[in-house]
Parts: structure tokens; C-alpha cells; sequence
């Protein structure tokens, strides 16, 4: 067997086991829910290998989680009949923070001021650390299906921890939690969590969606009855264990949508998905016909950090007849919404399908095509009837849908009435495409947009004088992706965009006949003088042109109409680099 050792966090949990001991945060009984989502996550998976290998269950397939509440230890064990861990899975997951969830906490707390932000942490699923807010040592004793020997994991968080090998008879994991004295909870009163209905009452809370029996045994005193039934009172009482079942099991995606109030919505949201926030909005549905499904999603607040780096992860959990199959189930919603997280339950899906088969499944995409619209109609009704919310989620998640409609010629069509843009109309607004085409004069021929990091930048192209003096409304793009949108769309409603800073700007008066006498007239004058210019700059410009767009400023740079535009340009140097 391998011997103890005593070994270093890494410094990043360091950090987070710091936080957790010294925390004040008064929420600190969600600890509980953190042990039993994993414990819960580990029987998911333990069930669904044993699909294919029915060896690993070891005789033993009655899933269960159990709590065992000792006074005279001062301790809470919470024990499961997971997949357990080897010793370097172990080391791996308990000694490192691999998981993103707990790197984001870490994430927002640099964000924050102060490194202490208490409201942080109950927000924030912090996983198994979050034990270290009760306990002044914690005990974690494993053993993974097939493996000889099991592994016991010791911490009073100190910065370090042992390991060593140890016999464990039964697969799974058991955690033992040396309680600290007391508890005070949110409204002042004290907490005891050896207390047997304290500890019933935060699994209803917390944990009862949780599809695997939650059990405690409690013990009951009972004085011995007579022949008639009586309680004979004088004789001594007897102690008889009873096991109870603490969790109803059923899932909330099962139930009513009227029965379930939007509290429950959302903890069950914070709770699978380790928000902290309420979802901004949530979609219940359930179908029946040529596909029997039943999904609920959820558009989270707020964007994680790394939504855009993140290439293909997914939110989406897949389900069938509430057993567990997957989760980042990608081929259920298209790229571009895949900040989307929730559920889909259906019966027409086996347990063991693999991903591979998955993708080539109808089934799978005519959910995923109904799921697809659901959601597109639910952002369609936000904007109309809720437009801030719908800003608020523009903030967000906007750019997902701007790259979505450049990337995915499907859904082009679908995205281009929810694309949200600045422009000159107004300072504080965002307006839509065909807010913008309703306020267009009858003969104004294009939609017109300039590019810049910012609203002051693009106001002050020179290009802009005349449009501006003109009163014709210009789309502002600050985003990188947005002129790649636009590019992308050509036109709306039969309108061609059009840039400022590209070839011929398609107004009646300027590009009159007229008008285009007069300019030829200046240039003859000037000949010499544009000569000079074109001399001068050999090689870095293409032409130099008479103008009548500028106002005040004497000259502006423009692309022709084929080439791609200034900042395009930019951005692809930038890339080239
Ligand atoms: P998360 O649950 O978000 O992955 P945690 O900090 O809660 O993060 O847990 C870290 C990792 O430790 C888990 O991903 C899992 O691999 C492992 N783990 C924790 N508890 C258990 C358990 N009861 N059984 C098996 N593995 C566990
Ligand atoms: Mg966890």
C-alpha cells in the first residue's frame, strides 16, 4: 500500500480553502448541498458506466446516499455508492481546482475589491471546499469500483493534506465532517447541524429534486404497548432505529408548470447549473407526438467569463425517463446558443447511446430544431413586449447571437430581426433593423454604418459631416463582429448595407449629374495638386478622388466599393500578427 503522505495545495486552493475557513458568511449551510450534488453526480455516473460494464456495480446497484449525524464525535458523515476515486483521481480533484465552476468563483473574487466578498461564496457552488466553512477537519475516504484498496483524504485546511491507502470495504465515497462549535444563521439564531431535523429540513430545501434516496436514521423511543394498544407508561422505553427518506426524489421538470413557483424554478436552476443568479428567463415545455419530450431552459443573467473562448461546450443536460445520460449535450441547440443551459427529458432516447450515435439521431435534431425555436420566440417576445430584459440580455449574451449570424447561414434569417445596434438616432438607445428602416426617409437607398471602438471615435469621421448635417441616421459598430454581421447579412428588408468609409455613398443629390459636373469642374482646377498628393503617397493609397461628402475637414480616407473596409482590415492585420 502507499503510505501516508502529507502534501501542498496548490496555491490557488490555498486561497480558497483560506476564504472558506475565515468566512463569516452566514449562509453557510449550503456546504450540504455541495457534498450531496457530488455525491449525487458520482452515483449518475457510476450508473451510467455500469450500462456498459455491469462488473463495476459489484453486486451492489441500490443507489443511495446516507447521513450520519454523532454527537459524541461532533461529526456529520455523508457516505455514497458513487463511482468513488482512485488515489491520483484524488489528488487530481480534490487537492487541485481543476473545476470551472470554483476557477470563475476565484475569477470574480480578483474582480471584486475586496478578497473577501462573503456574498461571493454562498452565490457561488464552491464545491467540495465549502465543507471547510463548518468543520475544523475533513475526512474523505474513497474507493472506486474494481480498485483493491481505497484512499483516505485528511484536511484541517491548513494548506496541507494526507493521503494514503486504506482498506475500503464498501465502493463510494465517504466524507466525515468535524463540525465546529455553532452556527449562527441568517436571522441570529443558532444552527446545530447534528441536528437530525435541521438537517431534514436542508435537504427539502436544498436537495430534494435529487433522484437518489437521501437517508438518515432516526432513533425512536418507544414505550411498550399492552394487549389493548396502550402505552404501558412505567415500563422502559425502547430504542428502535428507523431509516428514513429524506428527499421526494422527483424531479422539478416532472411536475405541473403551475405548481411550481418561480422559487423552485430558480434553485433548482442555481443548483444544477452553480449560478448564483436567477435565470433571466426560463422556458418549461413538453411535447408529445412525433417526439415525446419534455424540456426546461434556462437563459442564464449573466454570461460566464469564458463563453466566448469556450468552443463547444454546452448547457444542455440530457435525460431519459429522468435517468441521467449526459450533460454538454452539443447537437441539441445550434452553436450560437449555447449559452443556453437546462434539460431535456425523453423516453425515446436508450441510456447507453453514445455520443456518436447521438448526433446522427432524428430524434435529436427535431427536438433540437423545436428547442431552437422556443427560444428565438421567447427572445422575440423579450424584445417586443420586454425590452429592457432584452437589453439586459443583449449586454450579455448578444454577441453570441451577432457571431451566430455570421457563422450559421441557417439561422441568418432567424437572427436578424433580434440584433440590437447603436446609431446616431439616439445616444442611450439600441435600435433594431427595422426600427431603423421605419424611421428611413422614402428615397434614402441603403442602410448606412461606421465603424469605431466608440461612439465619440465614430462621430468624428469625417465621412459622418455630411450624413449628420443630412439627418440620415448612421448604424454605429463598436464590435469587432459586428461589421462581419453586417457583411454577412448584405442587405434587410431589400436594403443593401452600406459603409461610410466604402466607395460611393448612393445619395441622389451628391451622386446627381449635377453634382458630378461640378466635381469634375474642381478637378480639372486641381490637377496639378492631386498629382502632387498621388506622387507622394505612391503605393500606400489606391487614388486620390475629389470629394463632395466632407463638410469641414479637408480629406477622409475610404475604401473602394469591392475592397474591405478600413477596419475589417485592421482586424485581419491584427489576426495576420
Ligand atoms: P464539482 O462538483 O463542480 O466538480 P467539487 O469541488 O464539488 O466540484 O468537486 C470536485 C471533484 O471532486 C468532482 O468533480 C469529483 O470529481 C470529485 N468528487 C467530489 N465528491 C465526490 C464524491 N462524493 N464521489 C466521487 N467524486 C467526488
Ligand atoms: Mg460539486
Amino acid at each position: 500500500p502507499i503510505n501516508k503522505q502529507t502534501r501542498e495545495f496548490q496555491a490557488e486552493t490555498k486561497q480558497l480553502l483560506d476564504l472558506m475557513i475565515h468566512s463569516i458568511y452566514t449562509n453557510k449551510e449550503i456546504f450540504l448541498r455541495e457534498l450531496i450534488s457530488n455525491a449525487s453526480d458520482a452515483i449518475d455516473k457510476i450508473r451510467f458506466e455500469s450500462l456498459t460494464n455491469h462488473d463495476l456495480l459489484e453486486g451492489q446497484s441500490d443507489f443511495e446516499i446516507f447521513i450520519v449525524p454523532d454527537e459524541s464525535t461532533h461529526t456529520l458523515t455523508i457516505s455514497d455508492n458513487g463511482i468513488g476515486m482512485t488515489y491520483d483521481e484524488v489528488v487530481e480533484n480534490i487537492g487541485t481546482i481543476a473545476k470551472s465552476g470554483t476557477k470563475s468563483f476565484l475569477e470574480k473574487l480578483k474582480e471584486k475589491e475586496t478578497a473577501t466578498d462573503n456574498e461571493l461564496i454562498g452565490q457561488f457552488g464552491v464545491g467540495f471546499y465549502s465543507a471547510f466553512m463548518v468543520s475544523d477537519k475533513v475526512t474523505l475516504i474513497t474507493r472506486a469500483p474494481g480498485q483493491a484498496k481505497g484512499v483516505k483524504w485528511q484536511s484541517s485546511g491548513d494548506g496541507t493534506y494526507t493521503i494514503e491507502e486504506v482498506e475500503k470495504e464498501t465502493r463510494g465515497t465517504t466524507i466525515i465532517i468535524t463540525l465546529n462549535d455553532e452556527f449562527t444563521t441568517a436571522d441570529g439564531s443558532k444552527e446545530n447541524f447534528l441536528d437530525r431535523y435541521t438537517i431534514e429540513n436542508l435537504i427539502k430545501k436544498y436537495s430534494d429534486y435529487i433522484r437518489y434516496p437521501i437517508k438518515m436514521s432516526f432513533i425512536k423511543e418507544e414505550k411498550p404497548k399492552d394487549e389493548e394498544g396502550k402505552v404501558i407508561e412505567d415500563a422502559p422505553a425502547t430504542q428502535t432505529v428507523e431509516v428514513r427518506t429524506l428527499n421526494s426524489m422527483t424531479p422539478l421538470w416532472t411536475r405541473n408548470k403551475n405548481d411550481i413557483s418561480a422559487e423552485e424554478y430558480h434553485t433548482f436552476y442555481k443548483n444544477l447549473f452553480h449560478d448564483w443568479e436567477d435565470p433571466l428567463k426560463l422556458i418549461h415545455s413538453k411535447a408529445e407526438g412525433t417526439v415525446e419530450y419534455t424540456s426546461l431552459l434556462f437563459i442564464p443573467s449573466r454570461a460566464p467569463f469564458d463563453l466566448y473562448t469556450q468552443k463547444s461546450s454546452s448547457g444542455i443536460r440530457l435525460y431519459s425517463k429522468q435517468i441521467f445520460i449526459m450533460d454538454n449535450c452539443q447537437d441539441l441547440l445550434p452553436e450560437y446558443l449555447r449559452f443556453v443551459k437546462g434539460l431535456v427529458d425523453s423516453p425515446d432516447f436508450s441510456l447507453n447511446i453514445s455520443r456518436e450515435l447521438l448526433q446522427h439521431s432524428k430524434q435529436l435534431k427535431l427536438i433540437g430544431k423545436n428547442l431552437e425555436k422556443s427560444v428565438l420566440k421567447t427572445l422575440e417576445n423579450l424584445l417586443t413586449n420586454e425590452r429592457p430584459t432584452y437589453e439586459k440580455f443583449w449586454k450579455e449574451f448578444g454577441k453570441a447571437l451577432k457571431v451566430g449570424a455570421y457563422t450559421d447561414f441557417q439561422s441568418r434569417d432567424k437572427l436578424k430581426d433580434l440584433l440590437l445596434f447603436s446609431s446616431s438616432h439616439a445616444t442611450e438607445e439600441l435600435t433594431t433593423l427595422h426600427d431603423y428602416i421605419e424611421r428611413m426617409s422614402e428615397n434614402q437607398k441603403v442602410i448606412y454604418y461606421a465603424t469605431g471602438k466608440d461612439r465619440a471615435s465614430v462621430e468624428r469621421l469625417p465621412q459622418m459631416e455630411l450624413l449628420k448635417e443630412k439627418g440620415i441616421e448612421v448604424l454605429y459598430l463598436y464590435d469587432q463582429v459586428d461589421e462581419f454581421t453586417i457583411d454577412a447579412l448584405q442587405e434587410y428588408k431589400e436594403k443593401k448595407f452600406q459603409s461610410i468609409s466604402r466607395g460611393e455613398l448612393n445619395l441622389d443629390d451628391i451622386d446627381s449629374p449635377e453634382a458630378k459636373k461640378d466635381t469634375e469642374a474642381i478637378l480639372k482646377e486641381n490637377e496639378s495638386l492631386i498629382k502632387a498628393i498621388k506622387e507622394h503617397l505612391k503605393g500606400k493609397i489606391a487614388d486620390v478622388k475629389i470629394s463632395n461628402r466632407l463638410k469641414s475637414s479637408a480629406v477622409c480616407l475610404v475604401s473602394d466599393d469591392n475592397g474591405i473596409s478600413l477596419s475589417m482590415e485592421q482586424i485581419l492585420s491584427e489576426m495576420n500578427n
